[in-house]
């Protein structure tokens, strides 16, 4: 059968492939150890699943508002407030079925067909395919190693003509794991502000900060940038949710009715369970979402120590998120493999390690490896790349 234009042009999720290629090897009784993960190795806080569970034996089993309960809105609000003094009413606050809904959903209410997304490179997989299934053009822009993977405001002005739209910011980022400085952030959002261009800010890894950094929104940084922003965020990393699926979007009011009128023709509510989950979640100090961010660094501090190790391998240091995202162009090239994919599929066979290649993030010399797992488990990783590398010299 002849499938739409529209999805055909939608490349598989690179993550998930070699994911489901680790599974099945594991299945078979390798030994495998999966770097792949884009998701925390924590069971979710308990209170969550008990408030949930709660939430069921109450009678709360029907549909909600199409946009998330308001219940779920005012506690999402006063998280804003909190975290990041920022003010929004509930009309301007809409709950999805994870950050991916959210932005999925935004951009299918922010773009006509053409307009243009800039996207930095590397960036989170999905983020071209969700502008191209809405009908609008990504432009890819590429941050420089050397700028630790940072876009500079003169690239991001180079790559706007009068169809571009939006500007997506994901700090900490998804794969690289950098943050941008407050400065930095006001740099990009001047220019977003001089051609009108809406600033997309997924911060789903807020909370997962490092080195003492602290996180900064552009929303923070004035009235006219706050308006000129949509927020993305979520339980999924914070608070180890990641199959609940709950996210939301604060942002425009105009921009967010629209999100909801189209949420409630497709998705209608996210699952309610879950959103008593969030509420939950919202609701309770941070405790927990500490205790798995302190866990997080201290891998991070190990596993790059010992990355920083190994020949033919380089790695900017990554201040969020839990991943370390390596130049291995080097270990390619000394072991004669076409690229980067190779080099990858080559080390899951031969080593049983799964990483995922950076092609998929616009990122062809690097591979992207998640410490979401047992530290025991990356330095055992580690030590088998190091012996590949070795192997393949
Ligand atoms: N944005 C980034 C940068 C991500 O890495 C992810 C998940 O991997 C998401 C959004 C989606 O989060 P959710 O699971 O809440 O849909």
């Amino acid at each position: 059968m002849n499938i739409s234009k529209r999805v055909e042009q939608i490349t598989p999720s690179s993550t998930l492939a070699i994911t489901a290629k680790a599974k099945q090897l594991k299945q078979e009784g390798h030994d495998v150890i999966g770097l792949g993960a884009g998701e925390p190795d924590f069971n979710t806080p308990s209170y969550i699943i008990e408030a949930a569970y709660k939430s069921m034996l109450e009678g709360h089993t029907k549909y909600t508002p199409a946009g998330g309960m308001q219940s779920l809105k005012e506690a999402i609000q006063q998280k804003l407030q909190n975290d990041q003094q920022l003010s929004y009413s509930t009309d301007e606050l809409i709950v999805t079925a994870g950050a991916k809904h959210a932005l999925s959903l935004l951009f299918q209410a922010l773009l006509n067909e053409g307009d243009k997304v800039v996207i930095p490179a590397p960036y989170w997989v999905s983020y071209p395919e969700q502008v191209k299934v809405a009908g609008g053009v990504p432009v890819i822009v590429e941050s420089k190693e050397e700028n630790e993977f940072k876009v500079t405001p003169e690239q991001l002005e180079a790559s706007i003509d009068e169809r571009t739209k939006a500007f997506i910011l994901n700090s900490p980022s998804n794969p690289t794991g950098v943050v941008y400085s407050k400065e930095e952030i006001k740099a990009l959002a001047e220019i977003c502000l001089k051609h009108d261009i809406v600033i997309v800010s997924d911060e789903i890894y807020e909370k997962l900060m490092y080195q003492s950094t602290v996180h900064v929104s552009p929303a923070q940084l004035s009235e006219q940038v706050r308006n000129q922003t949509v927020i993305i965020n979520g339980v999924s990393k914070s608070h180890s949710m990641t199959g609940w699926r709950i996210g939301f979007a604060a942002g425009n009011q105009a921009l967010i009715k629209g999100m909801s009128n189209l949420a409630s023709h497709t998705t209608s509510n996210p699952a309610v369970m879950a959103q008593y989950g969030a509420l939950a979640a919202y609701q309770e100090n941070d405790d927990a979402v500490e205790e798995m961010r302190q866990s997080f660094e201290g891998r991070l501090e190990k596993s790059f120590e010992r990355l920083q190790q190994i020949d033919g391998v380089e790695c900017v240091k990554p201040q969020g998120a839990f991943y370390l995202f390596p130049n291995v162009r080097k270990a390619v090239e000394s072991g004669g493999f076409t690229d980067v994919d190779e080099w990858a599929k080559t080390l899951l066979e031969e080593e049983k390690v799964a990483v995922v290649p950076g092609s998929g993030f616009g990122a062809p010399d690097n591979v992207r490896l998640s410490y979401a797992t047992s530290l025991e488990q990356v330095e055992a990783a580690l030590d088998r790349i190091e012996r590949f590398i070795q192997k393949h010299k």
